[in-house]
């Protein structure tokens, strides 16, 4: 121990500090009305709230436009609080002319980067400043089985511009598994045809298990998911799933789909580095344009 000075144990104390203050965690869902958004949402962090007894609390949006709404959870788990705001976007492409239709969602994105940026610009700087910038863009393709649709195209290109951006297929129980994977691959083509560059994305930084995490997750992206909020028995046990004409589906299972993958993505393998992405490369490319502009 000669010499120890314990500057060590900073990342326990940053840690500390961190688990006190809790995370938060902004998610905007993006898709058709119907496609499922609320129900996926419902699906992955329902069981939490439940979970977290009683401590759990729905609160009043904490921002709100006459289009785009926000719902916060507080979520907590074995001591450790997550906010979870969720930016549900409603009407997106369900007019019958959709031109401009995205704008109201990148404005949204910008906006809260924008208001992030004043804070941090104002003299007397608020010691925590509370964080709106969207973390990831859950953006739900319709089942269709043939091909994104020209606008899904245009939208992607631009909001992956602005955020981390995690395509899924919707409602995927409407397809078959050989239908799924066909979809998947011409998905994948398509963006890779429009030069299209979805989160997560390979860095210098990342170490080798890091790198073949990633390249992993985007063998499974999109994510293929089914959603429900009730329950199916099963062998006499209750399970989220939802039955079709081809039987049960069982919504954690993963022979029945990738909601499970989403979850772990979402929560476990990614939340972290979620929020440090939008903080390092979407965040700090909107603030060195806007610096750059106040120069000017
Ligand atoms: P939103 O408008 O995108 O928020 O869609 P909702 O979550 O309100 O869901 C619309 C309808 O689709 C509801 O009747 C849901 O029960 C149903 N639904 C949601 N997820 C799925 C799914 O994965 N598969 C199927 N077959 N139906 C779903
Ligand atoms: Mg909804």
């Amino acid at each position: 121990l000669n010499g120890y000075v314990g500057f060590d144990t900073i990342t326990t104390q940053i840690e500390k500090k961190l688990l006190k203050r809790g995370f938060q965690f902004n998610v905007i869902v993006v898709g058709q009305t119907g496609l499922g958004k609320s129900t996926l949402i419902n699906t992955i962090f329902a069981a939490h709230l439940i979970d977290s007894k009683g401590r759990q609390s729905v609160e009043e949006p904490f921002r709100q436009t006459t289009e785009i709404q926000t719902v916060s959870h507080l979520i907590e788990e074995n001591g450790i609080r997550l906010r979870l705001n969720i930016v549900d976007t409603p009407g997106y492409g369900d007019q019958v002319n959709n031109e401009n239709c995205w704008e109201p969602i990148i404005k949204y994105i910008k906006d809260q980067h924008s208001a992030y940026l004043r804070k941090e610009l104002t003299a007397m700087r608020e010691r925590y400043i509370q964080d709106t910038r969207i973390h990831c863009c859950l953006f739900f393709i319709a089942p269709t089985g043939h091909a994104l649709k020209p606008l899904d195209i245009l939208v992607l290109k631009k909001l992956s511009e602005v955020v981390n951006v995690v395509p899924v297929i919707a409602k995927s129980d409407s397809l078959t598994i050989e239908e799924r994977l066909a979809f998947k691959q011409r998905i994948k083509a398509e963006l890779a045809h429009n030069n299209i560059k979805l989160y997560p994305y390979d860095s210098d930084e990342l170490d080798q298990g890091e790198l073949d995490l990633n390249q992993s997750m985007k063998e499974l992206i999109p994510f293929a998911i089914v959603g429900s909020e009730k329950n199916v028995v099963i062998d006499g046990k209750a399970v989220r799933g939802r039955r079709n004409k081809w039987g049960v589906i069982v919504v954690e299972n993963e022979n029945h789909c990738e909601f499970v993958h989403l979850r772990n993505f979402l929560t476990r393998t990614h939340l972290q580095d979620l929020i440090e992405t939008t903080a390092q490369i979407h965040y700090e490319a909107f603030r060195s344009k806007q610096l750059l502009a106040l120069k000017e």
